[in-house]
C-alpha cells in the first residue's frame, strides 16, 4: 500500500455517517405501524396477512387488510442483533444451514413469540407470496402455513427471460390476470369482503405517489455531491414496502423530499469529500451496517442500490379497473430480480452511467441465490466493460455467522486501494 493511500485510509476513531433530518424520523413511522399490527391481534375483524416482497401490497391495502411483513421483521431481528439465536432456534428444528436466514429468522421468531420491536411477529389470516423474486418465499410460505393452519395463496409468476418475445409477455400476462382475480375471490370467501374497484385504484394511486417521490429523490442521487446515502435509502424504503397505499407513507416521503431539496440548495453532500460513489448490489449485512458506514471515512458514499430502487416502480394511472389489474400482472412479471444476465448487465451499466458510479460492491449473499446468481459473471463484465473496481462480498444478509471481521476490513481497505489508483488514473 503506498504512503499516500495509507494516509488517506488512517483508522478514524469514529465513523459519521449523517442522514436526513427526517430519516431520524423513521422509528417513529416504524413504530405506528407495529401499533397498528398489534392492535389488530386485539380486533378480529380487522384481518392480517403475511406477505413477501414481490407480492403486490396494494392488493392488501384494497381490501383493508394490515400486511405484515416477515422479511421487514426479520431485517429488524438482525439490525437488533437476534437473528443469531432465531436462525438457531429454527437449526435445531432440523432446518438446513443453506436455507434462507430470513426465512430460519422468521420461523425462530415466530415460535419464540419474540417481541415485535426485535423482529416478532404474530399469527395472520393468510399467507400470501410469489414466486417473482425466489423459490424460497414459495416453500417459507408454505412451510410457516403450514405450521400455523393458515390457508396461503401463492402466485405463480412466469420469468421473462432471453428470447421471449412480446407474445409470449402477452400470454404471461393474461395467466397472471387470471391468478389476481382468484385472489379476489380467495379474499372473498375468507372475509366475505368483494373487491371496492374504486378503493382499488385509489390504492394504486397512492402507490404511484409514493414511488413519484421516490424517483424524485433518487433524481437528486445522480448529484455531486449526492445528497442521498445509502444510510438514509436502507431504512427508508419502508414505506415502500408495506405502506403503498395509504397516506402516511406518503407524507413521510414529502418530508424526505423536502429535506433532500434543502441540501441540494445548500449544495451538501452525505461525505465532506466525495471521493468515490459506489453501487451496491444485494441486501445489507442488517448485524453489521456498521460496515457500509466505514465507507464514509474514506470520502465513499454509496449512491445507487438496486435493491431500493426496485420497490419503487411506477404505474400507470388514468386506466380502467380492468386494464389496472393488467398492468400490475405486468409488474409482477418485469421484476428487476427477475432479469436474465445480459439484461441485468445493460441495466448496471446505464446505472453507472447516470450516477457517474466509480465503483461497485456485489454481496454474494449465502442466502438469496436471485440476487447472487450470475455476480462472478456481472463483475468481471463491469470491470472490464466500465473499467471501474469491482468488489464482492461473500456474506450472508441476516446470518453474522457469515461475517469474517479481518477478512471483510480488509477486503474493504484494498477496495480503496484500487478506486484511490482508479481516481489517479
Ligand atoms: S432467497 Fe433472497 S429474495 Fe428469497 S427470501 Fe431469501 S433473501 Fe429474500
Amino acid at each position: 500500500m503506498s504512503e499516500e493511500t495509507k494516509n488517506k485510509q488512517a483508522p478514524v476513531k469514529r465513523t459519521i455517517v449523517k442522514t436526513l433530518k427526517s430519516s431520524r424520523e423513521l422509528p417513529k413511522l416504524i413504530q405506528w405501524y407495529m401499533l397498528k399490527g398489534k392492535a389488530r391481534k386485539f380486533n378480529p375483524w380487522k384481518h392480517t396477512a403475511w406477505a413477501t416482497a414481490g407480492f403486490p401490497i396494494e392488493l392488501l391495502w384494497s381490501f383493508d387488510i394490515f400486511p405484515l411483513h416477515p422479511e421487514n421483521s426479520a431485517c429488524v431481528s438482525g439490525a437488533r442483533k437476534v437473528s443469531l439465536e432465531l436462525i438457531e432456534h429454527a437449526e435445531s428444528l432440523g432446518f438446513s444451514r443453506d436455507i434462507c436466514s430470513y426465512m430460519k429468522t422468521n420461523i425462530g421468531a415466530y415460535d419464540t413469540k419474540i417481541k415485535a420491536s426485535l423482529g416478532g411477529i404474530d399469527k395472520p389470516l393468510f399467507c400470501a407470496t410469489t414466486g417473482t423474486i425466489c423459490d424460497t418465499h414459495v416453500k417459507w410460505f408454505q412451510t410457516q402455513a403450514r405450521r400455523m393452519e393458515v390457508p396461503i395463496f401463492v402466485f405463480d409468476i412466469p420469468h421473462f427471460v432471453s428470447g421471449s418475445d412480446e407474445k409470449v409477455m402477452e400470454r404471461y400476462t393474461d395467466y397472471v390476470v387470471d391468478q389476481v382475480y382468484d385472489f379476489f375471490n380467495f379474499v372473498e370467501d375468507l372475509t366475505g369482503k368483494k373487491i371496492n374497484k374504486t378503493k382499488f385504484l385509489e390504492v394504486i394511486q397512492k402507490s404511484d405517489r409514493l414511488c413519484e417521490i421516490w424517483q424524485e429523490i433518487y433524481e437528486t442521487r445522480k448529484l455531486i455531491p449526492t445528497p442521498v446515502g445509502y444510510a438514509d435509502t436502507l431504512g427508508d424504503i419502508f414505506p415502500l414496502v408495506v405502506l403503498p397505499g395509504i397516506d402516511k407513507g406518503i407524507k413521510f416521503y414529502e418530508s424526505l423530499l423536502a429535506d433532500v431539496n434543502e441540501q441540494v440548495k445548500l449544495k451538501k453532500g452525505v461525505v465532506e469529500d466525495e471521493r468515490h460513489r459506489l453501487l451496491f448490489e444485494g441486501i445489507p449485512m442488517w448485524y453489521k451496517i456498521k460496515y457500509f458506514h466505514q465507507l464514509a471515512n474514506y470520502g465513499a458514499v454509496v449512491t445507487y442500490e438496486p435493491y431500493t430502487w426496485s420497490f419503487g416502480p411506477r404505474k400507470t394511472l388514468g386506466l380502467s379497473f380492468e386494464e389496472t389489474v393488467r398492468e400490475m400482472a405486468k409488474m409482477m412479471i418485469h421484476f428487476p430480480y427477475n432479469y436474465n444476465l445480459e439484461t441485468r448487465i445493460d441495466y448496471f451499466k446505464q446505472v453507472i452511467k447516470d450516477y457517474s458510479i466509480t465503483g461497485m460492491i456485489l454481496h454474494n449473499n449465502f442466502s438469496c441465490r436471485p440476487s447472487a446468481t450470475g455476480m462472478l459473471d456481472l463483475k468481471n463484465t463491469i470491470q472490464k466493460d466500465c473499467n471501474i473496481p469491482v468488489l464482492i462480498l461473500d456474506c450472508d444478509m441476516n446470518d453474522p455467522r457469515a461475517f469474517a471481521e479481518g477478512p471483510m476490513q480488509n477486503r474493504m481497505e484494498g477496495f480503496i486501494e484500487l478506486l484511490e489508483q482508479n481516481k489517479t488514473k
